[in-house]
């Protein structure tokens, strides 16, 4: 039995959503569905979640929450019109004005698109909706609690009747308040469903034919990935590739299940297969590019460090204190780099943070740039192929880009290379062109 997740571009019109419909409907297979909140239904419009946000922070502001709720409302009293089913909206939308009023977080406001849009999905297939704050828990910490969920899905949806529509991003913390995953997390609950009840496949779908090389926002019409390995998934996805949450990975690779990414646009074309082993097929050396831009490296230098027992602790010590992490740490003899990637989005307060390393290791100099790209070129097979690199760095060079870092993970299964924000889309250009279109 088969998995399937749709993401917001599948469930932002009536036209997608009848694709949707007729794609399970096909095969009775397709037992399980996740759904995503509905997304932009044309270039410049607004996805439901992000008008949930902005409705929590109006409430916030000046306790009004109306206006953008109504234009939610709106958005689903249509695609039910249009797909020809009846629910009572009124009653689902008093309930959410009550709960965002009532939230101490936005995180039961972003859930509510999902929530709803399963709640539309059910009733146009004529599915059993099973809401997600049933089956998906987090600790009181905060974590998800895989084992506790991954027993509830089982009890609850393996031996299920009829279909069941779950909506995605979201599950329940023991205080029975709603918690979300981080954005794009609908892929996650899908991987988590799929485990749960032991599904032959995970099919996630899209608005693209698959997973390609590289982004095709950057590089127009970039090769399909035929198929993927789990690990080379994780890589592609956590630096950047954003078609599928980088969570998404690891309930499926615990029981073994291969994911499909298929176009809920063009249903007939196979997508990209991820799987356990790859050993057997017929793959290029690099099989994706991917990255993402606004890290911050922090560079510290002092004559001699390489002697001081204890200072790279010391330095990661202060980053640690900031709650922030790291993701790599070149070192030379008397210079060592940090590369963060959330320290914008946590607001980090740069100086303070500088200071209090200078206070601690007593530095030469230190110098931060908020402007560091890091790409990461991604393939089982570049372990065994002497020249990879020098063919990377040969392209970055003719490109003109000046290369900032350079790390290769041991398991050789990646290279990374840092270069600068202005230099990102040249970059991921350059190497797309030196082994795809060589
Ligand atoms: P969904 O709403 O279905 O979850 P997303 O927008 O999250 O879809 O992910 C699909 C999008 O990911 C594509 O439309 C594409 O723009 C983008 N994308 C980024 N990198 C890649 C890649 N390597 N391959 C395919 N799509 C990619
Ligand atoms: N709707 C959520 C988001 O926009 C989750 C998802 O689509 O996967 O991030
Ligand atoms: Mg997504």
């Amino acid at each position: 039995m088969k998995v399937c997740k749709f993401g917001g571009t599948s469930m932002a019109t009536a036209a997608s959503v009848t694709n949707v419909k007729n794609i399970i409907l096909s095969d009775p297979d397709r037992k399980f569905v996740v759904v995503s909140a509905p997304g932009k239904r044309f270039s410049g419009d607004t996805k439901v979640t992000d008008l949930l946000y902005a409705a929590y922070a109006e409430q916030q502001k000046n306790g009004d929450v109306i206006r953008l709720l109504d234009e939610i409302k709106s958005r689903f009293v249509t695609l039910a019109t249009e797909m020809k089913v009846e629910i009572d909206w009124d009653s689902e939308f008093k309930t959410i004005y009550d709960g965002i009023a009532r939230s101490a977080t936005d995180d039961y406001a972003a859930s509510r698109g999902e929530y709803l849009s399963a709640v539309l999905m059910a009733k146009v297939l004529d599915f059993d909706f099973v809401d997600a704050a049933e089956l998906i828990k987090f600790r009181k910490d905060g974590s998800f609690d895989a084992m506790l969920t991954n027993d509830l899905v089982e009890k609850r949806l393996k031996h299920a009747e009829k279909g069941v529509v779950v909506p995605g991003f979201y599950g329940r913390l023991p205080d029975r308040t709603i918690k979300t995953f981080s954005r794009g997390g609908s892929d996650f609950t899908g991987a988590i469903i799929a485990r749960g009840v032991a599904a032959d496949i995970y099919e996630n779908w899209t608005d693209v034919d698959g997973f390609m090389v590289t982004d095709p926002r950057i590089v127009s019409d970039p090769q399909l990935i035929d198929v993927l390995s789990y690990e080379e998934l994780r890589e592609l996805s956590y630096m950047g590739a954003s078609v599928l949450h980088p969570d998404s990975v690891f309930p499926v690779q615990a029981g073994g299940i291969p994911i499909n990414i298929r176009n809920t646009f063009a249903p007939e074309k196979p997508g990209t297969l991820i799987l356990k082993d790859v050993s057997g097929y017929d793959r290029p050396l690099v099989t994706g590019i991917a990255g993402r831009k606004g890290n911050t490296n922090i560079t510290v230098a002092k004559a001699m460090m390489n002697d001081e027992v204890g200072f790279c602790r010391k330095v990661l010590s202060v980053i640690e204190r900031y709650g922030l992490s790291v993701e790599h740490v070149p070192t030379g003899i008397d210079t060592m780099s940090i590369v963060i990637s959330d320290m914008r989005a946590k607001h980090v307060d740069g100086e303070k943070l500088l200071n209090d390393i200078r206070g601690m290791v007593n530095p030469d100099s230190i110098e931060v740039s908020e402007s560091m790209s890091l790409i990461a070129v991604v393939g089982h097979g570049m372990a065994n192929t002497p020249g990879t690199a020098a063919k990377i760095f040969t392209a970055l060079w003719k490109a003109g880009v000046n290369i900032r870092l350079i790390d290769q993970g041991s398991s050789e299964l990646n290279i990374i290379i840092g270069v600068e924000d202005d230099d990102y889309n040249a970059a991921i250009a350059a190497i797309y062109d030196a082994f795809f279109k060589a």
